[in-house]
């Protein structure tokens, strides 16, 4: 968290009261990034299963049942990690959490003209109200639930993956 006079330093043409200060972030192909994490999952011995839609979650005992048209997946474990619909999952297995529902929004990004491109030195975003509000990680018996608007889920998902994981290790 920087103040005023920093950010001035930083962004010249920027005016704030406060700002987040994140020396690399940067513009990235994401769909190689997440390729790439797919490519470690599989070596790890992970498997993935692509266009299986979860439709129904049922509890039995110690054990989730998670139904899609093609399969039906049995496990100790549930991370819940739907993005937008994150929250329709929870709703599937828990009302008590889905009550944390994702409200969608329109964000608007603009590219200077290239004239004005020496304006700004980095990527500059605005913050407004409770961060909180913008990024909520519930956990239960069994489960966690990662529920999240457009959020530092893709500029933070190592140490939201290590706090994921930290759960997790708590609950076997
Ligand atoms: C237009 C836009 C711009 C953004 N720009 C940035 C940015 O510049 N920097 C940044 O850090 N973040 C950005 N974000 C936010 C970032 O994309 C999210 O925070 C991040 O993708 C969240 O990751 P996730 O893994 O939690 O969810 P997601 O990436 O949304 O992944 C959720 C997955 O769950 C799957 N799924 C959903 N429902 C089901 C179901 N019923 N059964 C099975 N699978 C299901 C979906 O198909 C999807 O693959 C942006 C988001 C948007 C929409």
């Amino acid at each position: 968290m920087i103040g005023k006079k920093r950010l001035r330093e930083i962004e010249p043409a920027a005016a704030g009261l406060k700002a987040l200060y994140s020396p690399k972030t940067a513009i990235i192909d994401f769909s190689k990034v997440v390729q790439a994490y797919a490519n470690v999952i599989k070596s790890l011995g992970g498997e993935i299963l692509l266009s299986q839609e979860v439709k129904q979650i049922e509890y039995s005992n110690t054990h989730f049942i998670l139904n899609t048209k093609k399969v039906t997946i049995t496990t100790k474990f549930l991370i819940n990690c739907a993005g937008v619909h994150a929250d329709k999952i929870a709703n599937m297995i828990d009302r008590a959490v889905s009550a944390k529902q994702i409200i969608p929004f329109q964000g608007e990004y603009y590219d200077l003209v290239h004239e004005k491109i020496s304006l700004i030195n980095g990527l500059i975003y605005p913050v407004n109200g409770k961060m909180c509000d913008d990024f909520a990680i519930v956990q239960k018996k069994g489960m966690v639930h990662v529920l999240n608007a457009p959020s530092p889920g893709a500029m933070a998902p190592f140490s939201i993956g290590k706090h994921i994981a930290s759960l997790y290790n708590q609950m076997v």
